[in-house]
This record gives C-alpha cells, sequence and structure tokens, in this order.
C-alpha cells in the first residue's frame, strides 16, 4: 500500500491495529488499559434498537461521527448533526462498509470539530517491557496526508505527556505487543483522544530520534531479533525540538505528481540538519510509486531554532527537473499560525483554500 500519492488506490492499512478483528475491539482494549478514548457507543451499534441509538447519540452530544469498525485510510465514516439524518447515516455508512471492508460493523463517536493530531511513540519488547518516547504534532495535514511532524508537540506539557505516555505504555504491556509503535490521538481542550494505534515504524519517526537521541529504526531490529529493549523510561529525556517537512515530488500548488528525471540536486547541511533521501543528480523519480522523495529534518535547542533552520535547509536545497513541495514548506513556514505553534488539523486545508 502506498500511502501518500495519487497514483495507487490506497484501501484500509493492513497495519493498523486490528485487536480481536477491528477498531471497536482495539478502542475498547485500549479503554480496558486506561488509554483515553473519544466519548461513543463504546462497541457496535446495534441496528435492531434505533430508539437506543437515538438515544446514546444525544448522550453523547451532536455532532457524532459514524464509523466502520473495519475502515481505514479516512474512508468509512460520516459526520451527523441531528437526528433528523441520523439513521440514514448509519444505514448508508453501513452499506458502503459492508461493500468496501467486508465488514458492516459501524460505531458512533463524538466528533471533535477542531482538534490537533498528537501522537506517541512506544518501543516494546518481548518480555512485558515498554516504554514511550513522548508525542509528535502531526497537525498540519493535507487531504489526512500529514505534510508537516514536529516533536514535542507545541504545548503539551511533561505532566500531559508522562500521563498519556505511560498509558500508551502500559496498553502495550496488557495486550502483549512488541515492537515499534504509535497511539495516534486527537486532542482538543486540552484532552487527549486514542483513535487508533499504528503497529508499524512511521514516516515521521526522525523528529522522536533528533529529540531522544534513540534510533527507533535500530530498536526495532533489536527487538525483532528477540532483545530485551536497552532503555528505561528514566533513561528518555527530551533535548530541543526537532521538525520534519516531507518532500514530495508534486507540484506544490495544484499537488499533481511530477515524476521524472532529477537534473541537479544539492542537499542542505549544517548543525541540526538531516535528509533522509534516495534521490541524486540524475535519479529518476518513477511514476508508480508514492511520490515522496526525501524528508528534511530540523533540530534546535529550541521550536524557534528548528524553524530558523528548517528555513536556511529549505532555502539551500536544490531539486531541479521536476516539481517539488519545497515551496509550499517555505509558505507554511513564514505562516504566522504556524510559526506560533498548535494549529488544528484543519488549518492547513484552510489556508489553501480547500
Ligand atoms: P483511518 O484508519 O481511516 O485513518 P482514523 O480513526 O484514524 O481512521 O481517523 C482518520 C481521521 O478522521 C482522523 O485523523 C480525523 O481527522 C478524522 N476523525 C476520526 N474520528 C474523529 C472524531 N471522533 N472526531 C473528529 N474527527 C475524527
Amino acid at each position: 500500500r502506498v500511502e501518500r500519492s495519487g497514483f495507487i488506490f490506497v484501501g484500509p492499512k493492513p497495519e493498523t491495529i486490528r485487536l480481536m478483528g477491528d477498531k471497536v475491539s482495539a478502542i475498547q482494549a485500549m479503554h480496558q488499559a486506561g488509554v483515553p478514548c473519544v466519548p461513543g457507543s463504546d462497541g457496535p451499534i446495534d441496528n435492531s434498537n434505533n430508539k437506543r441509538t437515538m438515544e446514546m447519540a444525544r448522550e453523547i452530544g451532536y455532532p457524532v461521527i459514524i464509523k466502520a469498525a473495519g475502515g481505514g485510510g479516512g474512508r468509512g465514516m460520516r459526520v451527523v448533526h441531528s437526528d433528523a439524518t441520523l439513521l440514514n447515516a448509519i444505514s448508508l455508512t453501513k452499506g458502503e462498509a459492508g461493500a468496501a471492508f467486508g465488514n458492516d460493523t459501524v460505531y458512533m463517536e463524538k466528533y471533535l470539530e477542531n482538534p490537533r493530531h498528537v501522537e506517541f511513540q512506544i518501543l516494546a519488547d518481548n518480555y512485558g517491557n515498554a516504554i514511550h518516547l513522548g508525542e509528535r504534532d502531526c497537525s498540519m495535514q493535507r487531504r489526512h496526508q500529514k505534510v508537516i511532524e514536529e516533536a514535542p508537540a507545541p504545548g503539551i506539557t511533561d505532566e500531559q505527556r508522562h500521563f498519556i505516555g505511560t498509558r500508551c505504555a502500559g496498553a502495550c504491556s496488557s495486550i502483549g505487543y512488541r515492537g515499534v509503535g504509535t497511539f495516534e490521538f486527537l486532542y482538543q481542550d486540552d484532552e487527549f483522544y486514542f483513535i487508533e494505534m499504528n503497529t508499524r515504524v512511521q514516516v515521521e519517526h526522525p523528529v522522536t530520534e533528533m529529540i531522544t537521541g534513540v534510533d527507533i529504526v535500530k530498536e526495532q531490529l533489536l527487538i525483532a531479533s528477540g532483545e530485551r529493549l536497552r532503555y528505561s523510561q528514566d533513561e528518555i529525556k527530551l533535548s530541543g525540538h526537532a521538525i520534519e517537512c516531507r518532500l514530495n515530488a508534486e507540484h506544490p500548488e495544484t499537488f499533481i505528481p511530477s515524476p521524472g528525471r532529477i537534473d541537479e540536486f544539492h542537499a542542505p547541511g549544517g548543525p541540526g540538519i538531516r535528509l533522509d533521501t534516495h534521490i541524486y543528480s540524475g535519479y529518476f523519480v518513477p511514476p508508480h510509486y508514492d511520490s515522496m522523495i526525501g524528508k528534511l529534518i530540523a533540530h534546535g535547542e529550541d521550536r524557534h531554532s528548528a524553524l530558523a533552520r528548517m528555513c536556511n535547509a529549505l532555502r539551500e536545497t536544490v531539486i531541479e527537473g521536476i516539481h517539488t513541495t519545497i515551496p509550499l514548506h517555505r509558505q507554511i513556514l513564514k505562516d504566522a499560525a504556524f510559526q506560533q505553534g498548535g494549529a488544528n488539523i484543519h488549518y492547513l486545508e484552510k489556508k489553501l483554500g480547500m
């Protein structure tokens, strides 16, 4: 599956955790482990009891969102604002979910109108040990695809980090999870709401590596080969701030993929700058895959310094022959709300006039 590309049909994420089968069970397991979840139906919607369903929606409070238990990739969801459209929305979502995912189970959650996306990185070994590496803010999104990520998340306190991180690590121990993973939360009005767990290493993991000094891929391999976790929670210290810009071979305004030959490539450098990429002068970006051609990461002693380094690094980077999203990143970095930190998941699309 290709996550970001415009070329290939994006289906349900196979790697999204499906404890005992689906998201409903995953949420129930997290609930039991003390991870805060979105207020909701606490299980599948019972088709035969419409009266109870209506009551539930009122108890949760409109707007609510109807979600497919087997859904993924941002599909199989419908927001409902009042009683009048509730039952119809449920049957439409059920029908679509059955056809698309082969599972017509749906559940209900409170729809959060202006959340941020904040996720926690965890490491867990085969012997019941689990730790967290703090959180990332991935709220800068376009069509549910992350564009810029940073760590730590602006404004999250040590107490919040400790509270949520400890529960995520505890949940890993209680479900017997092994490997690296991410707990995704929506964050609104100082509250965290678990939405799903990603059971893999993610594109944005370098920002966490930069502020913790932990090589997440190395730890993943060591865990997979049966080693014990090499860090205790106390040994994890966050240092400074890191930000990642995803460099895509796309037009920066239309987002139309831009495959082709890279005529000239010059990488940025200097303190705190990391570029993860496979491209070189003369490289041909193929049209068949994901359009991501690199990840530019900047680390600094604080957010201000990380942003300043990122601005310089974006200016220094030369990729000629194809379009890239570098001009988009430069524009976002100049944006006052972004500079302030803590914008919500709708901010970028609004700014882009979508
Ligand atoms: P998927 O597996 O399809 O990615 P998620 O449960 O992670 O499904 O949700 C995808 C996106 O849908 C979230 O990042 C968020 O933007 C939106 N979303 C999901 N649940 C809610 C909710 N309860 N309130 C508001 N937005 C939501």
